[in-house]
């Protein structure tokens, strides 16, 4: 078996691709945060395996995300974060 990474092993390939049903939205913290390190920050397109035109859509919904404050900017709050999606 190969050995384990520090993110969970994935696939390299665009996740909204892949699945259509993936919404890509703001409100959607618990997808973002795939995207994210913990410590809030946006994931390069080729660690991901996100599309460029996903990637660029994606960026633009953490950025709103993190205005809307549902999404971290910063690791104080990453640890223990109140999850307030539906
Ligand atoms: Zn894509």
């Amino acid at each position: 078996m190969s050995f384990r990474k520090k993110f969970t092993p994935r696939k390299k390939f665009c996740r909204f691709c892949a699945d259509k049903e993936l919404p890509l939205d703001y409100k959607r913290i618990d997808i973002l945060r795939d995207f994210v390190t913990e410590r809030g920050k946006i994931i390069a397109r080729r660690i991901t395996g996100t599309c460029a035109k996903h990637q660029r859509s994606l960026t633009t919904e953490i950025k709103r995300s993190r205005q809307m404050a549902l999404l971290f900017y910063t690791t104080v709050h990453s640890t223990d974060v109140k999850k307030k999606t539906v």
